[in-house]
């Protein structure tokens, strides 16, 4: 064992040959130097939580290098942490980036980027399906900061050729959308960009996670995740992660959410940790779930329509084939018969499943936005979001199929 411990131990012999430390002699000074003990002999299994926020230095000339960068060592936890950097660096080497730079959100992950690369006058194409935070971040940047947005569909990329112009800096996109389920082309939209000068492209891959889909391969310059979601996947922690593709964009992002101060904190990385280690477990689990219940629910008479990226009729249901490796990802939706009313009903009957936001936790989640978070939209508004007065979303569980098909059954049955 090696412990650290001012003195009367000669810990560090060259320093304290020439500068004797001098004798502790007092016990107030010992209980706040008490002894760090750094294993030798055996190793942790697991990755241990560093707490403590500060770390010393032996010298002026290694403390000055550790301000050099995300890669750099460790001394203050906003800039840097050991347990936050185990998960960064799990999380770049699923999505096969240079580096990551985990944040306190999946929002604190995608203002860190979009604020460091873009500045006013710049020009921004994003699919009009982006997370409801993302939009609002979007518009904040427009009305504040003089950033122009082009919303387009993401159905097809000759609407990205359109939008491109001389200032376009940014196409931003969502792998898998909600509530939509639409897959984004991802090698078709990029290639509309990759000549044009300084545009990179950021792709949200929170839903597709990296075991459906690695976007850096396609393309992206960026990928941002809430690791909230699937990564975290137990509800127990709010957490975000962006992967760069190229070291230089990753140390600019870093300079920014250093200043930003939106960081991981060292107990949420570590649970995140936790949660990356079955979240290929999860994820097929979810998936092949999600694809049975979006097979029963597609031949129930009260729903009119399922959306499910794995069923034959997905409008890129061939996208999914060959962007997803064949799987659907962990959320479906579908449009109950009876409207608004219908949705209702439906989401204070389900039993098993649990009325709340969210999604990618080992529980089934549901939601009906009409009747929560999009309340204040009438249908033709609703139906601009891609949403429908009856739609509820399912993000899906680990639990057992049957289970949540007999849970899914009974609510339907309440709807007459
Ligand atoms: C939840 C979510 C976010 C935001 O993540 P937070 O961790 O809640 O900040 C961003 N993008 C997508 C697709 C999400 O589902």
């Amino acid at each position: 064992m090696d412990t650290e411990h001012p003195a009367p131990a000669a810990e560090h012999p060259a320093p304290a040959a020439e500068h004797p430390a001098p004798a502790v002699e007092h016990v107030e000074t010992r209980v706040v130097h008490t002894p760090v003990v750094h294993p030798a002999g055996s190793r942790p299994l697991s990755v241990p939580i560093y707490q403590g926020h500060l770390f010393a230095f032996d010298s002026a000339d290694d403390m000055a290098a550790a301000f050099d960068g995300p890669q750099g060592a460790f001394f203050y936890s906003r800039l840097g942490n050991p347990t936050v950097r185990a998960f960064e660096d799990a999380v770049a080497e699923l999505e096969g980036g240079a580096g990551a730079l985990a944040a306190a959100s999946g929002m604190g992950a995608i203002n860190a980027v979009l604020m460091s690369l873009l500045r006013s006058g710049d020009h921004v194409i994003a699919q009009s399906c982006v997370y409801g935070g993302t939009f609002a971040l979007l518009k904040d940047l427009t009305e504040r900061w003089g950033i122009e947005v082009t919303y387009v569909t993401g159905e097809d990329p000759a609407e990205v050729r359109a939008a491109l112009r001389p200032e376009t800096r940014m196409l931003y996109l969502e792998t898998i959308a909600n509530p939509t389920t639409q897959v984004a082309d991802l090698p078709a939209l990029i290639a509309e960009v990759r000549d044009a000068a300084d545009v990179r492209t950021v792709v949200d891959n929170t839903f597709a996670t990296p075991l459906l889909c690695r976007p850096i391969e396609h393309g992206a310059d960026i990928v941002v995740h809430s690791a909230t979601k699937f990564l975290g996947g137990h509800s127990d922690i709010v957490g975000g992660v962006a992967v760069f593709a190229d070291s230089a964009v990753h140390r600019r992002v870093w300079d920014h959410a250093t200043e930003l101060g939106a960081t991981a904190d060292p107990f949420a990385a570590w649970l995140a940790i936790r949660g990356l280690a079955t979240v290929a477990l999860r994820v097929t689990r979810q998936n092949e779930t999600a694809l049975e219940l979006s097979r029963r629910l597609s031949g129930h008479r009260a729903v009119t329509r399922v959306n499910y990226p794995g069923l034959p009729e997905h409008p890129q249901h061939d996208v999914a084939q060959r962007l997803l490796g064949g799987r659907g990802g962990g959320v479906l939706s579908f449009e109950l018969a009876g409207g608004r009313e219908a949705g209702r009903t439906f989401i204070e009957a389900v039993r098993l499943a649990s009325l709340t936001p969210s999604l990618g936790d080992v529980k089934t989640l549901v939601m009906h936005p009409a009747s929560t978070s999009h309340r204040q939209l009438d249908a033709e508004a609703l139906a601009a979001a891609g949403i429908g007065e009856g739609t509820v979303r399912m993000a899906v569980g680990i639990e057992h199929a049957d289970d949540l098909w007999s849970d899914i059954e009974q609510a339907l049955a309440k709807l007459g």
